[in-house]
């Protein structure tokens, strides 16, 4: 049977965090869903639309990645889409503490759906959405913390 796995996640935008995490994903899976949520009660910096362009211009080719938008529990997103596993990275024990809450959560709900933790390699470790926000917000330059395809002015 194909292993399909889902990346959810917010991608406002998506960082060289993410892009490891993806590439390390392929290796495990048959195929990725990059499933950005649109439901998160977050505010978002960026529409979906553009969070889903800079997605695809960071993953041209790939067969085995598609990208999808998506509103609802990830675990329904994931029976729909016949994915049997949820990816997330952890970078802390901060992260550890809200994904594991989100995992256990998640396990109740879908039992069949496993969530596998990918740990960030360290020079991601502080790579972060909200840290290129407040880099944009204030004018400076994040390109470091960004897909090598992708432009932010
Ligand atoms: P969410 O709002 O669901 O946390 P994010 O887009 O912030 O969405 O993150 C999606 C996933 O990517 C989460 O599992 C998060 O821990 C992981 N992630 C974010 N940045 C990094 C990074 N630098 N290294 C590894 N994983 C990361």
């Amino acid at each position: 049977m194909k292993k399909t796995a889902v990346f959810p996640g917010s991608f406002d935008p998506i960082t060289t965090g993410h892009e490891a995490i993806i590439n390390r994903s392929t290796q495990l899976f048959d195929k990725v869903i990059i499933a950005i949520g649109e439901n998160s009660t977050k505010k978002h910096m960026f529409d979906i639309e553009q969070r889903k362009r800079w997605i695809k211009q960071t993953f041209p080719e790939n067969p085995n990645i598609e990208i999808q938008a998506y509103s609802g529990l990830t675990v329904d997103f994931c029976l729909k889409n016949k994915a049997n596993f949820i990816v997330r990275g952890l970078r802390s024990s901060l992260d550890f503490e809200y994904e594991q809450a989100i995992a256990l959560t998640n396990k109740e709900l879908a039992p069949s759906i496993e969530t596998v933790m990918l740990f960030t390699e360290s020079k991601y470790s502080m790579v972060s959405s909200s840290i290129v926000r407040d880099i944009i917000t204030n004018k400076g330059n994040a390109e470091q913390f960004l897909p090598k395809s992708i432009q932010i002015d």
